[in-house]
């Protein structure tokens, strides 16, 4: 036999594997599904995680359909948000229409980002046909195209998902501004596992006055989804054929910072990678997630960002695996929710979440303090994103983030950290690790990352340190620490500058 051939049979067989793995977990999904609730109909909602953002009459009369409009939760099933919209249009009998506002731009996101939540929309679009449900790829700012799409298509109630940035709650907003008066408006979060207005009315000042909150309101909230069935009223008409591929090309978006390999877009593919989590990774997850050589992260990162994938799912999932994985299951738990919803709190109840002036005022005062000490470096944007420090740790860090637009958690504090200490004062520092973060990361421009981002610069969500030149009391990391934890010469090797990895 061939040399090549026998390889290809041991792909073919592997890819097969991974398909058949993909298969149970969505079968074993749907059956879930099924089990939880024999129908949206019947299953009692939980009204605590929808709000209204305007009141329209109960029914409008002459409605000829409800609209989802989809925006952070990119996907069908384990979807509160379209839970709510399916319902709302059974309840009045009435067709189901989903769509997308896609912006030309979006704090600087690249192809990167766009090719991933596209690809991951285009599988949204295919799902939602078949379950009856006409999805509508609008071109533009919400507030431009959605309100004449409301008065075009009959919508008797409009429902969307809820995001605590900035941008996209002007964007609610702005649509709440022009919608026609009569039509109720509601917000549901779908993203948090208990909804951010929920959890706490207030900003927490970390993870320790959070987790009680979180943790006591669970069993209300983590809860098994209903499926997303097939829609029994039909639309008048079709949405318009998308031509994604055409879509794709006529984007005006930085396209140097390429599409990655490693990550397929699209919510299949996000179960894929849990199922891939909990069969191989988990069990080592409390033991070696801080070391950046071992495979031990769940990687979900990107298709939690974009919703592809609900986080409520991935924990469901996960904690089947409790009696096994105890340790491991507790600290992805902490992760996936505390430190995520932690941040959706900081992002929703502080506007200054991506600058110095939304640090504590501990924070701020010895940071202005230390403003002045001597750096022992001083780089430029441009030397950082090209990796061309003194420190060859930091510079592997940046180039797994520039190649395959994730880096790993561990480095991410380290690499931040260093930004504070080699750039002119803690604002160059934020500006710059933030427009890194978003310009490479996958899951870039997400409350994670401003959180990440002032947890590593301003001390949030954190206490003061011994007190060091430049950082004052900001907790401080170095590269000895690094060596102590884990192996940084193979790291640096795996990620050395092509030229010397030749
Ligand atoms: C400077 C800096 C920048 C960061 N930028 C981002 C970012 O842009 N987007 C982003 O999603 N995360 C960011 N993080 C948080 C964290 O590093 C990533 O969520 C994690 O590395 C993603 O990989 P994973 O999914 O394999 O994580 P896992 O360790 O498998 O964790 C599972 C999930 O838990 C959540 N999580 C894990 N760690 C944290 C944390 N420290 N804070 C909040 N949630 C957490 C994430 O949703 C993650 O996907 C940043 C952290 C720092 C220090």
């Amino acid at each position: 036999m061939p040399r090549g051939s026998g390889k290809r049979k041991e792909e073919e067989e592997e890819e097969e594997e991974e398909e058949e793995a993909e298969g149970r977990l969505e079968a074993a999904l749907r059956a879930a599904r099924r089990a939880a609730a024999p129908s949206v109909r019947e299953f009692r909602y939980n009204k605590k995680r929808v709000r209204l953002v305007s009141r329209g009459p109960e029914l409008l009369e002459d409605a000829k359909c409800i609209l989802y409009w989809m925006s952070r939760d990119q996907r069908v099933q384990d979807n509160w948000a379209f839970l709510y919209a399916q319902r709302l249009a059974l309840k009045q009998e009435l067709p189901l229409r989903v769509c997308f506002c896609l912006v030309p731009k979006f704090l600087g996101a690249t192809i990167r980002h766009y090719g991933f939540m596209l690809r991951g929309l285009q599988e949204v679009s295919k799902e939602c046909t078949e379950l009856n449900i006409p999805f509508h790829l609008l071109l533009g700012y919400a507030k431009d195209v959605l309100p004449p799409f409301v008065v075009q298509q009959g919508v008797g109630g409009l429902v969307t998902d809820f995001c605590p940035l900035r941008v996209p709650r002007q964007w609610v907003e702005d649509v709440r501004e022009r919608l026609p008066e009569d039509v109720p408006f509601v917000q549901v979060d779908a993203h948090n596992i208990v909804p951010c207005w929920v959890t706490s009315p207030k900003q927490e000042y970390s993870a320790r006055t959070i987790r009680g909150k979180i943790h006591s309101q669970l069993p209300e909230f983590l809860t098994e989804f209903p499926p997303v069935i097939r829609h029994p009223h039909p639309p008048s008409c079709p949405a318009e054929p998308i031509a994604w591929d055409a879509c794709y090309s006529s984007l005006q978006v930085d396209r140097s910072v390429a599409e990655v390999e490693w990550a397929t877009p699209g919510t299949s593919a996000g179960l894929a990678v849990l199922q891939s989590f909990i069969a191989e990774r988990l069990k080592s997850f409390s033991s070696h997630r801080n070391d950046p050589n071992k495979a031990a992260l769940s990687n979900l990162s990107p298709w939690f960002h974009f919703g592809q994938v609900s986080t409520q799912r991935a924990i469901l999932e996960v904690q089947k695996h409790r009696r096994a994985h105890k340790e491991s299951v507790d600290a992805f738990v902490e992760e996936a929710v505390v430190r995520r919803e932690l941040a959706d709190n900081f992002c929703y109840y502080n506007e200054n979440y991506d600058s110095l002036q939304g640090a504590y005022d501990w924070a701020q005062t010895t940071l202005r303090l230390h403003a002045k000490d001597k750096r022992p470096f001083l780089y430029e944007l441009q030397q950082l994103e090209q990796a061309a420090t003194h420190d060859p740790l930091w510079n592997a860090a940046q180039l797994q983030m520039v190649r395959e637009g994730k880096m790993h958690g561990f480095l991410r504090m380290y690499w931040a950290k260093k930004i504070l200490e080699w750039t002119r004062s803690p604002e160059e520092a934020l500006q710059f690790a933030i427009y890194l973060n978003d310009r490479y990361e996958l899951d870039g421009r997400d409350p994670n990352g401003y959180v990440g981002c002032l947890w590593s610069i301003c001390g949030i969500h954190d206490q003061g340190w011994k007190e060091r030149d430049v950082f004052g009391k900001i907790r401080y990391m170095n590269y000895s620490g690094c060596k102590r934890k884990f192996d940084v010469d193979q790291f640096e090797r795996r990620y050395a500058p092509r030229e010397l990895a030749q």
